[in-house]
């Protein structure tokens, strides 16, 4: 099998405290890559910045961000000592209630907006001009199926991973003379804190979601994006859909119910 060493590359993973993040950041220490993570929750990524190093012979760097706030983001890419990234994994993001649009709160709509949209594209313009210099360049976001599949109460996260996906789908066609490969990885449902974020703690209709079925996994799309940062140089994926085996679209789940 054709597989390129990324081992000593420098890779930029928003939203690496928690899910999917979290599990790109082991793979990729696994990989020999150094880091920086990003996140609120700074002394989760402190923990994992101590474990990944002892484990592996990389270097980590973490900031606390938070990535509704273009002014901090613009800071804290200002304060990287060494900006020379090579691989962005554009994956913070959220969804905020199932409410119907009007019904649901107006500030979680603006908060999705923030995060998955705005602190996606204002992280991304900024750290191109550094992805652009590198031989092996790769933009890699999170969108999801529901980016291509209209749901009743996700008005507003759908819209937001469309936004995502066209976004990565116009910057592929701009970087096509340039070293550098966009993909979107459209995951299905993944047990993560993803669900108790959408449900503000509500334990119970978290685990709903997941109930009936074996759902992917965090580990599962930390697989998934290895596999495309891992291709020959002149192989681009630029879209990868991954469910669950019992998931046939954004909504229908086959669950056992006994
Ligand atoms: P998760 O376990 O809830 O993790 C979300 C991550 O995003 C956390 O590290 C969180 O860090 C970060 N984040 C959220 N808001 C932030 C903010 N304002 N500033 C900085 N970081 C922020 O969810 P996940 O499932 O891993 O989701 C990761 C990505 O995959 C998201 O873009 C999501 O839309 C996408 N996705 C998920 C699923 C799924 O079923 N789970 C399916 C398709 C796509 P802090 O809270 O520490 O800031």
């Amino acid at each position: 099998m054709y597989r390129e060493d990324i081992s000593g590359r420098l890779a930029f993973v928003s939203g690496a405290s928690a899910g999917i993040g979290e599990a790109a950041a082991r793979m990729l220490a696994s990989n020999g890559v150094n880091l920086i993570l990003a996140a609120r929750r700074i002394e989760r990524l402190e923990s994992l910045k101590n474990q990944l190093e002892k484990e592996y012979d990389v270097k980590i760097n973490i900031i606390k961000l938070d990535f509704s706030k273009t002014e901090d983001i613009v800071k804290a890419v200002d304060s990287i000592e060494n900006k020379n990234i090579d691989i962005l994994i554009n994956n913070a993001g959220l969804a905020l209630g199932k409410d119907l649009y009007y019904n649901n709160s107006l500030e979680d709509a603006l908060q999705m907006v923030r995060v998955n949209c705005e602190g996606l594209i204002v992280l991304t313009r900024l750290l191109m001009p550094y992805i652009l210099k590198s031989k092996y360049g790769h933009i890699v976001n999170l969108s999801s199926t529901a980016a291509d599949e209209a749901y009743s109460g996700g008005a507003i996260y759908c819209a937001t991973k469309s936004f995502v996906e066209m976004f990565g789908d116009s910057i592929r066609v701009e970087l096509i003379d340039k070293p550098v490969k966009v993909t979107n990885i459209k995951p299905g449902a993944v047990n993560t804190e993803f669900s108790t974020v959408r449900f503000k703690g509500d334990k119970e209709k978290a685990d709903n979601v997941y109930k009936g079925f074996i759902p992917l996994y965090a580990e599962d799309i930390a697989d998934n994006i290895e596999y495309v940062l891992t291709r020959r140089s002149h192989v681009q994926i630029s879209s990868m859909t991954i469910m669950a085996e019992n998931q046939g679209s954004a909504t229908i789940i086959h669950r056992d119910n006994k």
